[in-house]
């Protein structure tokens, strides 16, 4: 058993004064999930908050009202959760009240917070005809492009068991018709990026990421080349050598990061190892065990410091997926010894070992298994910051302003 009596918010947050209260609700909020009052889905749906109609992982359908961006808290923490009906047992709930959105739990009133605004280049078309909704998707300050849409680990059924990425693709296609491809095409990228710029200020990020394609003559070559031929495509959109961009990809050997490095303007890049355990990487991630195992991904990501250099190479892990059973950890502190090790390994060799909130989703491989409580995770997120400020590594591509999608990292901006 992982927990027997959860300490709640407010307890935590008289706890562990020297965490924001902000960080702990947003962890909670990803942990827990939300729910939209009718009030908040109508008012999310005006032109300032409307979100995209398509998008890299669902296809137009009239029958469904657009989910807005993220939520914002006052601080300016950013919160990504999809209020998506029946996925949480338990969420807090967002109502609009009087002009203003507050989060609710059990009747009460926690804080009050915001969406971020709908981008100008929503509702836009490429010179090709593709809505640039469908090819970036927009937070409050970064870009994420999906450039590939298919995770081949699927094929052979060794996709991560926590991943909900690409689980519709039979109905993304019937739905989107013609404007479903596979492979997105480098123009309409050049182009989505070229639009999303002209707003003043907004982006500080451009993200790429896509499901897994080991093809090629050397294993993930035709995937290397593909996000190559986006970077630079994305690169004609600026003028210095390199651009505020992160790469979050599988683990390539020294020379094909090296050609990401030299023949693009990437900044950053991000080999998620997912979690750390031995043992639990086989099991979790069965397809990155077989394209080549635990092993080569942590030297794929140390490798890369030496290219990149020392605080521009990540790795996420799900936080909370190494408590899943059967296998997973029964105990709290062997799950935060596991995670520490991690990142004082990873730390030693310049590399950031950044959380993600797990959420068991249903249609997943662990969908439905309990979380660990939220302490869990406060005491995660301040562990994982002292090492990294221990080894002075500060998550620079990857914080508040650049992501938002990691308690972590937003933590350091007390550092
Ligand atoms: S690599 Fe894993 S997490 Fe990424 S899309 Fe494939 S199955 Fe999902």
């Amino acid at each position: 058993m992982i927990a027997t009596k959860e300490a709640g918010l407010a307890a935590l947050v008289e706890k562990y004064p020297e965490v924001p209260k902000s960080i702990i609700l947003k962890l909670d909020l990803q942990r827990r999930g939300i729910a939209f009052t009718e009030a908040t889905a109508e008012a999310t749906n005006d032109p300032y908050y409307r979100g995209p109609e398509q998008t890299a992982f669902s296809a137009k359908d009239p029958s469904r009202r657009p989910l807005p961006g993220p939520m914002i808290l006052r601080d300016g923490t950013t919160v990504i959760s999809s209020p998506v009906q029946g996925q949480f047992a338990d969420p807090y709930t967002i109502d609009f009240v009087d002009g203003r959105f507050f989060v609710i739990d059990r009747g009460e009133i926690i804080d009050e917070v915001d969406f971020s605004p709908r981008p100008e280049f929503y509702g836009k078309l490429t010179s090709r005809g593709v809505p640039m909704e469908s090819i970036a998707w927009s937070r409050p300050q970064r870009l994420d492009i999906y450039p590939y849409r298919y995770c081949h680990y699927w094929d052979t059924r060794d996709q991560c068991k926590f991943c909900a990425f690409f689980t519709d693709l039979k109905q993304q296609k019937q739905l989107a018709g013609a404007s479903y491809a596979r492979v997105v095409h480098p123009e309409d990228i050049y182009e989505t990026v070229r639009e999303a710029l002209k707003e003043p200020g907004r982006y500080s990020q451009i993200n790429l990421t896509a499901g897994t394609d080991y093809s090629g003559e050397v294993p993930f070559e035709k995937e290397v080349d593909r996000y190559i031929e986006v970077l630079q495509a994305i690169g004609r959109n600026f003028k210095t050598r390199r651009f505020p961009s992160q790469l979050i990809a599988p683990a390539y050997t020294k020379r094909q990061v090296k050609r990401l490095y030299d023949e693009t303007g990437l900044s950053s890049y991000c080999p998620d190892i997912e979690v750390w355990d031995k043992e639990l990487f086989r099991w979790i991630c069965s397809g990155k065990e077989k394209w080549f195992g635990r092993d080569y991904w942590i030297q794929s990501a140390i490798d890369a410091v030496e290219i990149f250099g020392k605080g521009n190479v990540y790795t996420n892990f799900v936080a909370g997926v190494e408590f899943s059973k059967p296998h997973g950890f029964t105990s709290i502190e062997q799950a935060l010894d596991s995670n520490f090790e991690a990142c004082e390994f990873f730390a030693r060799n310049g590399v950031i070992y950044l959380s993600l909130v797990w959420v068991p989703w249903k249609g997943t491989g662990l969908g439905g298994q309990q979380q660990p409580p939220l302490e869990y995770y406060v005491r995660l997120i301040k562990g994982l910051v002292e090492i990294r400020r221990h080894y002075g590594l500060a998550s620079d591509n990857d914080d508040f302003k650049h992501c938002g999608n990691h308690g972590d990292s937003d933590l350091e901006r007390l550092n």
